[in-house]
Order: C-alpha cells, then structure tokens, then sequence
C-alpha cells in the first residue's frame, strides 16, 4: 500500500513518513500542494494524507484540482475549531477528516477503515486477502493467520509474506526481495533478506505440520504447498 502525505510542517511530515513506513506502509511525502497535487496526479497512490493549510494552493484546492482526473481516498487534515473547513473538504471529495493534534494511532486506525471501505468497494480491484492452503492474509486489517490462529508478524515480516504470498509458486530472489520490502539496493553482503526469513518462518511454519515457506538454493525463497 502506497500513501502521499502532503504536510507543509517538516516536523509533523517526517514523523509520519517515519511512523506509517513503519506501520508497513511506502510513504512519498510533499511539502507543498503544487509538489503534491503533481505527485498525486503522475503517480497511483493508495490513499493522501492532505493537510489543509499549506503555503500557495491549499488543501482544499488540491482536492479540487486532484477530483478532476483521480478518486484516491482523501483523508484530511484539519485545525482544531475550523468546521466550516471540514464541511468544505468533505463536500469537496474528502472522504475523512481528522483534527489537529490527533493520536497516531487514530490515523493508522483511520487510514485503514478508508482503505478496507475502499477496498470493499473497488471490487474487481486489488484483492484484500490472500489465501494459500491454511494461511489467510488480510491486506487492509494487515492480519495474517495460519488455521485459524493469530500470526504476530513485524511490519517488514508482513510485508515480505504478503508479497511471498501474492506470488506464489515463484522463485524470489534476495535481491527482489530486499528492493520490494525494504526498498534498498541490494549489496550482497547484507543478511537483512536471510534474517527476516528465518524469523518469519520460525512463527509461519515451525509451529505447524506442514511447512509453506521453502529455500531454493542459489535461487532465493518460494511460498508453495508441497507433497510431502
Ligand atoms: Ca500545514
């Protein structure tokens, strides 16, 4: 899941950035609503994070703007006491809105009830769970089981079963792994890739019977059903 935060105050921008990547989620950031309504526009983001003060073209007016060709879910944010904003912004094409200082943890919340609304009603889209035998992903909650129990994955170990997952049955490299979840370029003395597969494995598959996650030696990791 790919999100735009379009914040002015570098403060409140780098904490976001910082705390959603760490929720698991890529964040591009915009400091101001030209670099962001562009941003939003050229690429297909999940969802914007949209303050509504910034310096040149607001917030409202980046909606506005960004309507007119995209209906990426918009969640607003808005200073304390300015309703007549948020009505604005929500008859504008928000689709949420939160009150300055808000909780991260009302964002993320926030975020993900928009994204699973989103999800549910895009449905021909992007599938919202995966499932492979026993295991069962589900992308928005970001909850992964195996028969029915709980699997307490970090971020990045979810990240890297989701995309083990969606592909299934394939060879994935160190290297495409190490680019698609932790975005960096891979130098072949890092064992980031190895670490995190260990550890994943030692809560997907050593508590169960039958083991999903395999190595292919020289090659990288599958995620497969195979016959015992
Ligand atoms: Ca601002």
């Amino acid at each position: 899941m790919k999100l735009l935060v379009i914040e002015d105050e570098l403060k409140l921008s780098e904490y976001l950035r910082k705390g959603l990547s760490e929720e698991g989620y890529v964040v591009d950031v915009a400091h101001t609503g030209i670099d962001g309504l562009h941003m939003a526009t050229e690429a297909d983001y999940d969802l914007l994070v949209l303050d509504g003060m910034l310096p040149g073209i607001d917030g409202l007016a980046v909606l506005a703007a960004l309507r007119q060709s995209k209906q990426t879910p918009v969640l607003m944010l808005t200073a304390r006491g300015q309703v007549e904003d948020r009505v604005r912004g929500l008859q504008g094409g928000a689709d949420d809105y939160l009150v300055k200082p808000f909780a991260f943890s009302e964002l993320v919340a926030r975020i993900q009830v928009l994204l699973r609304r989103v999800g549910g009603a895009r449905g021909n889209g992007e599938p919202t769970s995966l499932k492979m035998a026993d295991l069962e992903v589900d992308l928005i909650r970001r909850k992964a089981t195996r028969a029915g129990q709980r699997l307490e994955l970090t971020a990045k170990e979810f990240n890297l079963l989701s995309l083990l997952l969606r592909r299934q049955g394939e060879v994935l490299s160190r290297t495409e792994l190490a680019e698609q979840v932790w975005d960096m370029n891979f130098d072949s003395e890092t064992n980031v890739v190895e670490v995190a597969v260990r550890r994943l494995r030692s809560k997907l598959d050593q508590p169960f019977e039958r083991p999903l996650l395999h190595t292919v030696r020289g090659m990288g990791y599958v995620l497969e059903v195979r016959q015992s």
